[in-house]
């Protein structure tokens, strides 16, 4: 192909949107040639490249030594085929998916350091897109070095994710003997985005323990009051009980407590059960977060309220903090939790 059939192809295959939509149908003879690898020359026009890459732009602008009589711009240690996919994009703002998917590697580098961010941007989302467990320390290594931080934490969460895998490819193994620096970086990703996992994995249990904990607050009170299958105030008849509440699961694990308290004997022995201890540590925190004057119906709350406020039983920080979560999870659990999450917590609890 000559070379002036090379750039009126190009021209010919030239979007007419976009940035050149100006460039007149007849063009000038190229006035400059991109070698690429292998000694090819590409015929191009000056005015074009440095229309599309300020980086090019500023290489032509340079002095000519030797006064040469048409200027050559060196673009190396790339497949020719990519540089020629490369100039047609200064062209045309257009690349073949095929193209891309060939050279998107060569063809990042390429808009990096000509500064082409249009290229730069769609091949960062290709490669993205194209990640896999064989390519991906190689990606993450160039989205490094040409400064593509969305790709780079791509890279980063994908060999975090399927580490086993990576660690059997043949660049990772080349990343540990010639980047340990790198390496380093990944390992401590993969490190705090551990912790973090496991952070998130205890608040989620923590705020499920105060939910549960605020349900068997409502249902001590509900039994207390209304009654529920088993249990109910000691003034209400049994025949009056209801069938089970909405909150059964959490209801009965509380009635069954209640009837233990009533029945156990280890207080005779001068100590108390688990269960006990339980329970009372429950009518306890009824009694701390509990706004309903006295008389309330649920046992013991006038008494700790006594307590509480004759500074008999000074609450530590620890209870006060359990007492204001439990608090709070009932806001929250109003606020952000969507029903069914809500009908979930409730399944377990660990009353029982
Ligand atoms: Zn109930
Ligand atoms: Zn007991
Ligand atoms: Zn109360």
């Amino acid at each position: 192909m000559s070379p002036t059939k090379f750039a009126v192809k190009m021209h010919e295959k030239s979007p007419s949107a976009g940035v050149f939509n100006h460039i007149p149908p007849e063009l000038p003879e190229p006035d400059v040639q991109i070698l690429t690898t292998g000694g090819l020359l590409i015929p191009v026009h000056s005015s074009i490249l440095a229309l599309a890459s300020p980086a090019l732009e500023t290489i032509l602008d340079r002095p000519r030594k030797h006064r040469q009589k048409e200027r050559v711009i060196p673009i190396l240690g790339v497949p020719c085929d990519a540089v020629y996919a490369f100039v047609r994009f200064l062209y045309s703002s257009r690349c073949a998916d095929e193209e891309m998917e060939k050279y998107g590697i060569h063809l990042l580098a390429l808009s990096h350091v000509y500064t082409v961010p249009q290229l730069k941007q769609r091949c960062t989302k290709v490669l993205a897109e194209g990640l896999t467990t064989e390519n991906v320390v190689d990606v993450l290594q160039l989205a490094r070095l040409c400064d593509a931080p969305d790709l780079h934490l791509k890279c980063i969460k994908l060999v975090a994710d399927k580490f086993k895998a990576v660690e059997k490819t043949e660049g990772w193994k080349f990343l540990q003997r010639h980047d340990p620096r790198l390496e380093l970086e990944i390992l401590q990703f993969m490190d705090e985005a551990e912790s973090r996992k496991k952070r998130r994995k205890r608040q989620k249990e923590e705020q499920s323990l105060y939910l549960q904990l605020n349900e068997a607050m409502d249902c001590l009170v509900h039994i207390c009051t209304e009654g529920c299958t088993d249990v109910g105030p000691y003034d209400m008849e049994v025949s009056k009980r209801r069938a089970p509440c909405n909150k059964y699961s959490t209801c009965k694990g509380l009635q069954l407590l209640f009837r233990h308290l009533a029945a156990c004997d280890s207080r005779a022995n001068g100590s108390r059960c688990l269960r006990c201890r339980r329970m009372w540590q429950l009518l306890r925190l009824h009694a701390s977060i509990c706004d309903h004057p006295d008389p309330c119906k649920v046992p013991l709350c006038s008494q700790f309220k006594l307590r509480m406020q004759q500074g008999k039983k000074r609450d530590d920080a620890k209870w006060r903090l359990l007492v204001r979560k439990v608090v709070s999870a009932k806001a929250i659990s109003s606020l952000s939790l969507p029903k069914r999450m809500r009908d979930d917590v409730a399944i377990s609890p660990r009353l029982t």
